[in-house]
Parts: C-alpha cells; sequence; structure tokens
C-alpha cells in the first residue's frame, strides 16, 4: 500500500502547486478550477488514510468525507465544464441545482453515521487478520446514480462541444474528456470489485492536473498560428519572414503582390526585396529597423514603398531570424507631395505664391550678395471688367497664359517669380538679365490666350530697383506697385519705375480720394472767378475756377487734386458741386438785377463718361431759373478723342437748349485746324501756350493769326488765354482778338473779392 500512499502524496503535493498557479493566474475561470482542486485534495487523503489505517471510527470518518467531497467535486466538476465550455446560458440556476444536489446527498451521509443506510461497516477476518468490511446499503445506489449523472453531464457538454466548435479546439476539450472516461472507468471497476480504497482516485487527481493545463496553462498554438497567418494576409502592410540563413519562410499575400514573388517560391523573397531597397545583400541582410523609402514602377505606375527591417533574437540572444514590413506609402506621399506643393504654389497657376516668392527673394538676394536687382510686379489694367465681361474661366486662362509667359521668360537662375494675388503677378530679376522690350513684349503677347478672339488687355508693369536690400520684400513689391498707378491710366506706357516722389504721389492720391466728400461737405472747396475782359477793357463774365481751401494743405489750385479726381472717377462730383455754385451766383445776381455778366464753368472729358451732362445741366439751369446764355461752358478738345458722333451730338443738344459753348484750350493739344471746322462750339479759347513761346516768334504769330482769321470766318468770338502783359494784349486786339483772360487783367479771385471790384458800380 506504500506506493499508493506516495502517489497520492506526489498527486496531492502536485495539486496543491496547481491550485497556486491557479490563483496567481487570474483567469476568469481560476475560481473553477480552484473549487476543483481543492475539492480533489479531499478524497485523495481520506483514501490515502484508508489505505493504512484499521481504527473503526477513523474509517467510517474517512468514508463519510470521501462520500462528502465527491458529490461535491462533482458538482464543481459540472460548473467548472459548463464554463470551460462556453455554455453559461443560466448558469447561475444550474448551480443553485447543483448545490442542492451536494446538500441533499451530503445530509444523507451524515445521517448515515446514525442510521447506516448508505453504508456500514463490519468486522472481517481477512488473510492478513482482522480486517473493517463496506457493506452498502439502499442510498448508496443514490449516491452513485447521482455521481454518475454529474460524470455524465461533464462528459456530455464537452462532447457537445467537441462536436460544435472547430478543429484546432478540439483537443482542449478531447484531452478533459479522456481523462474523465478513464476515471469514470476505474470508478467503476472500484465500484464493481468493491475495495476499501478508492485507486481511482489517482485518476480523478490526474484529471484535475490535465483541467488545471488545459484551462490555465495552455496556449493552443496551432490556432494562435492559423489566427496570425489571418490576420497577416489581411493586413495591408507586406510581412516577410527570414530564418537565420536568410532564407524566406513566410510572405504574406499583401508583401506577394507587392514583391510579385510565387506563393510557391517563397525562395525568391529575399532576393525581390533587396531588388526593392536597392541595397547588395551582404548588407542588407543587416537591415535593423531603419526605415528604407523606395519607389517601384509597375505597369507604368509609380508606387512609393516604406520599408522596414527588424532582426529576432532568443532570449540568449542569438540570431533566429528577421522580418520585413512593407508599407505602401504612395497614396500618402503623394497627399502630402501635393499639400506640400499648395502651401508654397498659387492652385490656379501653378507657380509660387507670395509667401514663397517672399522667402526666394530674400534667398536669392541673400545668395547674391554682389548683384543688383529689379523686384518687377504686373497687374492687369480693370481685371475685374476681364472677369464680368469675359467669364471667369476666361479670366483664369488668362492668369494662366500669364503664369506660362513667365515660365518662359525667366530663364536666368536668380530669377523668381510668383502670383502675388488676383491678376498681380511678381518677381525678382537681375539688372544684368533685365530687358525692358522683352517685357514689353511678354505683356503684348498676353492678349492672345488661345481663344479666335484677341481681346483688348493692357497690362502694366512697375519696376522696383533694389537699393536697401534689408527692407522688407512685401514693401519692395509695394514699391514696385506705386510704379504702376502712376501709368495706370495710360495705355500707351507699359513700364513705369519707381521714383520716391511716385509714392508720394499715390499717398496724396489716397489722401484726396478719401477727403473730398467732406472736403464738399464743409465748404473747403469754393469757387474762384477770373474775369474775362473785352477790346475795349470791359469785364464781360468770369470763369469759375475751382479751389480747395485745406485745413492742413492750405490753398490749393486745382492742379493739385483734379487730376486724381479724373482718375478716381470722382471729378463728376466736384463738378456739379461748382456748376451748382455757378448757378446760385447767377441765381443771385439776377435777383440783384446784374444781368450783364455771365459765368463760364469748366466740364471735365471725363464727365461724359460720369453722367449725361447735358441732362445736368439743363435741371440746374432750371432749378435756378436762369437764362441759359448766361451760363456758359467750357469743354476741351480732349473730348473728341472717342465717340466722336456721340460728343457732336452732346454738344448739339446743350447749344440747343440755348447755353453757351466754349471750346478751351484751343492748341494746346491735339488742335487741328479741321476739328475747328467740325466743331459746334460759340466761343473758341486760345490757350496760353501760344503767349508762353513769346509773342516775338514769327511763326507762333502767323498760327495764331490763322486760327483767328479761321474763327472769324466761321463767326466764333475768340478769347485769349493767359494774357500777362499789355504787349500781348495789343498784339491780341491787332490779330482780332475779342475778348482776353489772364492777370493782366485780374486774377482768379474769391467770390467777395471779385464781387466787390466788378459789381459794385
Ligand atoms: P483753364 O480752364 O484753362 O483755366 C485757366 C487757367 O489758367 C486757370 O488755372 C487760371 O488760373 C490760369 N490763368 C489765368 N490767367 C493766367 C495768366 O495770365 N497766366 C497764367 N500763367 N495762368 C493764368 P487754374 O485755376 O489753376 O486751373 C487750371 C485748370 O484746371 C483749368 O484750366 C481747368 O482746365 C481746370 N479747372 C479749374 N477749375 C475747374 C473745375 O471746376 N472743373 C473742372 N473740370 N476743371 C477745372
Ligand atoms: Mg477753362
Ligand atoms: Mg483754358
Amino acid at each position: 500500500m506504500l506506493w499508493f500512499i506516495v502517489t497520492t502524496g506526489v498527486l496531492a503535493v502536485l495539486t496543491v502547486f496547481c491550485l497556486i498557479r491557479t490563483e496567481r493566474s487570474g483567469k476568469t475561470i481560476a475560481p473553477y478550477v480552484t473549487h476543483l482542486l481543492i475539492w480533489i485534495l479531499i478524497p485523495l487523503a481520506t483514501n490515502a488514510v484508508l489505505s493504512f489505517s484499521a481504527d473503526p471510527i477513523v474509517i467510517k470518518f474517512c468514508y463519510t468525507a470521501y462520500f462528502i467531497s465527491t458529490t461535491i467535486l462533482l458538482c464543481y466538476l459540472v460548473s467548472f465544464t459548463l464554463v470551460y465550455c462556453g455554455y453559461q446560458y443560466k448558469l447561475d440556476t444550474i448551480k443553485k441545482v447543483l448545490l442542492g444536489i451536494a446538500v441533499f446527498d451530503a445530509l444523507n451521509i451524515l445521517i448515515n453515521w446514525f442510521t447506516g443506510h448508505v453504508f456500514i461497516l463490519t468486522d472481517t477476518v481477512n488473510e492478513g487478520g482482522a480486517d473493517i468490511g463496506f457493506v452498502p446499503a439502499w442510498y448508496h445506489k443514490i449516491h452513485l446514480i447521482l455521481s454518475a449523472v454529474l460524470i455524465l453531464l461533464a462528459l456530455y457538454a464537452l462532447v457537445m462541444k467537441m462536436m460544435s466548435s472547430s478543429k484546432l479546439y478540439r483537443d482542449r476539450y478531447l484531452s478533459i474528456f479522456a481523462a474523465l472516461t478513464v476515471t469514470t472507468v476505474f470508478e467503476m471497476i472500484h465500484i464493481i470489485a468493491n475495495n476499501t480504497v478508492d485507486r481511482s482516485i489517482i485518476g480523478i487527481a490526474v484529471c484535475g492536473i490535465f483541467v488545471y493545463i488545459y484551462s490555465i496553462e495552455y496556449v493552443p498554438s496551432a490556432l494562435m498560428d492559423e489566427m496570425k497567418k489571418t490576420v497577416l494576409s489581411s493586413i495591408s502592410d507586406g510581412i516577410l519572414f527570414f530564418d537565420e540563413n536568410r532564407n524566406c519562410i513566410f510572405a504574406n499575400e499583401a508583401a506577394r503582390f507587392m514583391l510579385n514573388i510565387d506563393s510557391n517560391n517563397l525562395s525568391s523573397g529575399l532576393e525581390k526585396l533587396l531588388a526593392l531597397t536597392g541595397e547588395e545583400p551582404e548588407s542588407s541582410a543587416q537591415y535593423n529597423s531603419k526605415i528604407l523609402t523606395c519607389t517601384m514602377t509597375e505597369n507604368g505606375q509609380e508606387y512609393i514603398y516604406d520599408v522596414e527591417g527588424h532582426k529576432l533574437h532568443d532570449l540568449q540572444g542569438k540570431l533566429i531570424g528577421s522580418f520585413a514590413k512593407i508599407t505602401d506609402t504612395t497614396e500618402r506621399t503623394q497627399r502630402e507631395n501635393m499639400n506640400r506643393f499648395l502651401a508654397t504654389h498659387d492652385k490656379l497657376t501653378g507657380i509660387y505664391n507670395t509667401d514663397r516668392l517672399y522667402d526666394s527673394v530674400r534667398e536669392v538676394l541673400k545668395e547674391n550678395p554682389d548683384k543688383d536687382f529689379y523686384i518687377m510686379t504686373s497687374d492687369i489694367k480693370e481685371f475685374k471688367l476681364v472677369n464680368d465681361r469675359y467669364g471667369r474661366n476666361f479670366a483664369d486662362k488668362l492668369l494662366i497664359r500669364i503664369a506660362e509667359l513667365l515660365k518662359e521668360k525667366a530663364v536666368s537662375s536668380t530669377t523668381r517669380y510668383g502670383r502675388l494675388s488676383g491678376d498681380k503677378f511678381g518677381c525678382i530679376i537681375a539688372k544684368e538679365n533685365y530687358n525692358e522690350q522683352i517685357i514689353i513684349q511678354a505683356m503684348n503677347e498676353v492678349p492672345n490666350v488661345g481663344l479666335n478672339v484677341v481681346i483688348p488687355i493692357i497690362i502694366h508693369a512697375g519696376v522696383y530697383e533694389i537699393e536697401d536690400r534689408n527692407m522688407p520684400v512685401s514693401a519692395m513689391f509695394d514699391r514696385a506697385s506705386i510704379a504702376i498707378s502712376a501709368i495706370k491710366h495710360d495705355a500707351s506706357l507699359k513700364v513705369a519705375y519707381y521714383e520716391d516722389n511716385a509714392r508720394d504721389e499715390m499717398l496724396w492720391g489716397q489722401k484726396v480720394t478719401e477727403q473730398i466728400d467732406n472736403a464738399i461737405l464743409t465748404g473747403q472747396i469754393v469757387p474762384y472767378l477770373q474775369a474775362q475782359v473785352s477790346r475795349e477793357g470791359k469785364v464781360v463774365g468770369a470763369e469759375v475756377l475751382v479751389r480747395w481751401i485745406h485745413p492742413d494743405e492750405g490753398f490749393m489750385p486745382p492742379g493739385k487734386f483734379l487730376s486724381i479726381l479724373e482718375k478716381n472717377g470722382m471729378i463728376g462730383k466736384i463738378d456739379m458741386y461748382i456748376w451748382e455754385c455757378a448757378c446760385r451766383i447767377l441765381r443771385r445776381w439776377a435777383y440783384e438785377g446784374r444781368n450783364d455778366l455771365y459765368l463760364s464753368v469748366n466740364i471735365s472729358p471725363k464727365d461724359f463718361y460720369l453722367m449725361d451732362v447735358p441732362a445736368v445741366i439743363i435741371d440746374l439751369a432750371d432749378k435756378y431759373e436762369l437764362d441759359r446764355k448766361k451760363l456758359r461752358l467750357e469743354i476741351t478738345e480732349t473730348i473728341m478723342m472717342d465717340d466722336i458722333e456721340e460728343k457732336l451730338k452732346t454738344i448739339d443738344r446743350l447749344r440747343e437748349a440755348g447755353f453757351i459753348v466754349e471750346m478751351d484750350d484751343f492748341g494746346s493739344g491735339y488742335s487741328s485746324l479741321n476739328m475747328l471746322k467740325d466743331m459746334p462750339v460759340d466761343v473758341l479759347k486760345l490757350d496760353m501756350i501760344f503767349l508762353k513761346d513769346n509773342s516775338a516768334n514769327e511763326r507762333t504769330r502767323k498760327i495764331m493769326a490763322l486760327i483767328i482769321d479761321l474763327a472769324k470766318s466761321l463767326d466764333v468770338p475768340v478769347i485769349a488765354e493767359g494774357v500777362e502783359t499789355v504787349e500781348q494784349v495789343d498784339f491780341l486786339a491787332q490779330l482780332g482778338c475779342d475778348f482776353f483772360q489772364g492777370y493782366y487783367f485780374a486774377r482768379p479771385v474769391s467770390l467777395d473779392e471779385y464781387e466787390k471790384k466788378n459789381l459794385t458800380a
């Protein structure tokens, strides 16, 4: 019997060991395994005692404990099996039933101490001497049936699970099932043989160890392998495994696709990988978790891969192999490249954007400290109109065309260009590469945007020569733009160069534009009157000339601000204001009975584009109930620059309405004698330019004589402007001039002064 005691002892130690490991595992199934193992220890111990004890009390106690513990053990076996197999349905109820069975059986076995309905012990005489005999009573059968039911329940759960789960899981259940079945067979043998000691308890202990191994320690490697394989196949990264001799032992689907590896011939894996990474086989085997970015062209398409390699070592540090991970970064890289491009380039034209252009200007200046540079900007005249009139599509094409031209022409290594905003482009160009003719030629090429029609587009360029390299780049471009503003209204000038006064002019222009409305409202704009005198020296009327009495700038003649207002289209406001002033003065004079004096007002050529001049003037004359003859209108021949028919009609309308129309500044600009013939005017004002040219000049004399003669023949009286000396008066009178205006007679003066001088009589 010694062997049995030793075996149970060893098994008990192993079971305790398993118990401790189970407790420490922290697995959810651990409490079930723990209970099972604890309740295995009791039948082990009682059977060990039974194998040598002869004391009837001890034996009776051992049997009692043995029967009770096996029932509890089997109940725990059932609940363990259900949890182990994943049958959690109504587990709590089942546990309660099991508890009921255990309590019921334990009570019967305890009562047996007094009733003997489970078993009784008898004194028997064996060959070896007196022995205690075990005689089962009627309840013993019930106990056995209950035990059998519990075992069958556990076996049934295991069988069901085996049948329903994957092959990979089968050994997990089969092992416990087999151990349990063998133990049950031994147990049956024990029952049939009616041995005092239950040696099959060894089987139960072994079964407990199996339970421990499979539920706590077991790692299903085949299952894990399968899972790893599936996961590796499903990921988009390419994975390759190499053994210690650099033989490819695994390549997932992605890797096989990327490297074009035949799944039946993995041996080409290393070779193909190296072809991609471009490293020598010797050195590449050393790759150790560094990332190589490689490109591969397949069927005309470029792929970008990140290849990462890792060496694998065992616990002793010996090389066991390596693996490589290939990530397809084509899309990501392209997206990043695109984002990087968009951050520094203009989306529409693909050339540098403002920030990048500024940076590159700084770079070029830094890299070429000995070279002189120009900063240039371009501007399309009235680009907004181009947009409105020809559509956005066309305007875009135009901008793309400009960018293309810049690309074509900017051949020097130090030239940088970009789009600054809207229709504004900018570039830096070394002085030595600069050629104005090429620029003008390029600007002339732009309107041919590839459409059938050539659009009248005017492009201006402004150039600033960099003097102070430390100046902010934006200020350099501002200066080039300021240069443009000086020629913006002149289509014949293409390129302008920045001068310091251009900047001042621009600032002054801004100031005038901002302040003019308020100046009109607050009476800073005033009419000055310059007398017009007859041959006899009698004042017949006056020209109304605008003046700005500026709170800061002081007294300003029109030359300081009128051209700005003409450029920005605000001239109409100030003219209408002066016309109305003139009307008011005439009205007052009429009330005062001074109907002998007229006033002549200036009409800017721009006014004809800004308003219906005859309608406005007629309205004003009517509003102040004027004798229309008293309001004379001065127009210049420049109005005849375009739309001649239309302008002639306008002049006719004014004359038909009863106004006297005077041709101002005749001879100053484009005058031709022909025009005089065609233009329906009532009075001719001879420009002072003739007088400046010194009246002694014979040629001038002749021209003036001719003009005056022609005017006379057309019945048009002549007023000479800018008369400053008595000689001029005499000379002009001699030629037949009828009226005079000039400093010799009177300077332009305020209304007050004019009235004091001319209306007091
Ligand atoms: P304009 O219509 O030819 O006016 C005559 C200009 O000659 C005036 O200059 C006048 O002051 C100046 N002047 C008169 N006599 C002499 C002289 O003996 N010697 C010299 N050197 N100059 C003389 P101002 O007032 O500076 O006006 C300049 C121009 O501005 C005018 O030339 C006219 O074209 C324009 N202007 C003046 N007021 C108005 C206005 O209210 N509306 C518009 N549209 N233009 C105006
Ligand atoms: Mg005038
Ligand atoms: Mg004039």
